[in-house]
């Protein structure tokens, strides 16, 4: 299976329009940027590529002009949950008059597909909508295809991660996630040839400067307990680290990076080794 990440940032995207941090000042200098989230799974099998996207950002359009995807060749969509981040580029699919199957939790469907969301797309028919359960696997394209299975994971409202297998090799993708990941999901991606995860920024201190901003009237006290594990709606590095060694993953992908992280640069030398790399929009891997 290949991986492409379209997008690597967190909701914000770096450089976060107006900061000034050091971060987003290296960013801008440098160009380097990373869209909201998003990764294209490909498979090819007896000279048929199955193609599925996880998640449409609201960067989707570029993402998809920059890397040379479009929306009339994929064989599926997946959603983790309805945050904006997610699911703001849905509308994209507007180009191709395809009606593409689109895999997502119940309550996710109901609240992004509601008459005050993106309702009226239902009218154009570009989704064909599938519920998924918990651990119940599926295929997309064909037996020769990947196989798909939906893990839970904690985050602020119900998220989703995946499993994908194919050509005998096991990947994981969890992105919005907390650090009491479910027994049943660290079971289900024990020993993945490729984990992609959460990575949002190195430690608590970073949350804390990242939070004053918005949170001027919390106390110093209130944002330390903010910061605490249960509180905090994403891994820090460290616990993904944590996680990936854990379950032994093979190699680890860091994904949804923050505007409070270090620069890209810093971050590559500070973790990336043969078993773990800090992703960049436009990363390719192999499992
Ligand atoms: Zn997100
Ligand atoms: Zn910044
Ligand atoms: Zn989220």
């Amino acid at each position: 299976m290949k991986f492409t990440v379209l997008g690597s940032g967190d909701t914000r995207g770096l450089p976060k329009v107006g900061c000034h941090c050091a971060t987003c000042a290296d960013a801008l200098k440098t160009g380097f940027e990373r869209k909201r989230f998003g990764i294209v799974v490909e498979h090819e099998s007896d000279g048929k590529t199955t193609r599925i996207l996880i998640d449409a950002s609201p960067d989707l359009r570029r993402a998809f002009l920059q890397y040379g995807f479009s929306s009339k060749d994929l064989d599926a969509v997946l959603l983790t949950h309805e945050h904006y981040d997610h699911v703001a580029g849905l509308g994209d699919f507007f180009y191709e008059g395809k009606t593409i199957p689109l895999y997502a939790r119940p309550d996710c469907i109901d609240h992004v597909f509601s008459e005050h969301a993106y309702g009226y797309l239902r009218g154009f028919r570009l989704f064909d909508f599938h519920k998924m359960d918990w651990l119940a696997p599926f295929s997309v394209g064909g037996a020769d295809g990947i196989r798909v299975t939906p893990v839970p994971v904690t985050h602020s409202i119900e998220t989703a991660g995946f499993v994908f297998e194919a050509g005998g090799k096991k990947a994981a993708v969890l992105t919005d996630c907390r650090a009491d990941v479910p027994a049943p999901t660290q079971d289900a991606i024990r020993d993945a040839d490729l984990l992609f995860t959460d990575g949002w920024m190195e430690n608590s201190e970073q949350f804390k400067e990242a939070h004053r901003a918005f949170h001027s009237d919390l106390s110093e006290s209130a944002l330390t307990e903010l910061s605490k594990r249960k509180k905090r709606n994403h891994l820090l590095i460290s616990e993904a680290l944590e996680l990936a060694m854990r379950v032994g993953a093979k190699k680890t992908v860091l994904l949804h990076v923050a505007h409070a992280a270090s620069p890209h640069a810093a971050l590559s030398r500070r973790y990336d080794s043969a078993k773990i790399q800090v992703g960049f929009d436009g990363s390719r891997f192999e499992a």
